[in-house]
């Protein structure tokens, strides 16, 4: 199997294989240092851009420095993440012809206020690279903000009578 990077229609640059890959088949690993959730926060605070996979329940974070670090998301992906012993691998969900472009579904979470806007170009591209779960956790909560702000009374403005004071 051979990949390569080269630019992409998707995000800048994006990994193509230039060999067919059969369904199932592991295309790449994800590897890079682990770091914890909080350390990785830490080191990429003011940076837009991070190649960081969260392991398990995401305490972890492997720290990407790898091919598959340049694997673009797709609503519409032929690959999918799989947990293996610790080990994360980027598997092929379908065939893929030589010289198609690898994709995987991001499934983004804790993004803070960033849209993390999708351009994989899929009929079926939900217009954002988090996942359903967290599509639905941000909706809830927008709802939930919308209500705490209509149920607040609005301030009233307390006219203070100013007092002179004259001293004897
Ligand atoms: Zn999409």
């Amino acid at each position: 199997m051979g990949l390569i990077i080269r630019s992409s229609a998707i995000h800048a640059a994006g990994c193509y294989t230039t060999t067919p890959i059969r369904k199932g088949e592991h295309v790449a690993e994800y590897t890079g240092r682990h770091l914890s959730k909080e350390a990785a926060d830490l080191a990429y605070e003011d940076s837009p851009i991070t190649y960081l996979f969260g392991l398990g329940k995401g305490e972890i974070v492997i720290d990407g420095h790898c091919a598959a670090m340049f694997i673009n998301h797709s609503c519409a992906a032929n690959c999918e993440t799989s947990e293996e012993d610790g080990r994360v691998w980027i598997k092929a969900v379908k065939h893929i012809a030589a010289g198609e472009e690898i994709t995987y579904d991001y499934c983004l979470y804790d993004g803070g206020d960033d849209a993390a806007t999708c351009n994989c170009g899929a009929r079926s591209c939900r217009g954002t690279m988090y996942s359903g779960e967290e599509i639905r956790r941000r909706k809830a909560a927008a709802k939930k903000a919308r209500a705490r702000a209509a149920k607040k009374p609005p301030l009233k403005r307390k006219s203070r009578k100013s007092a002179i004071l004259i001293e004897a």
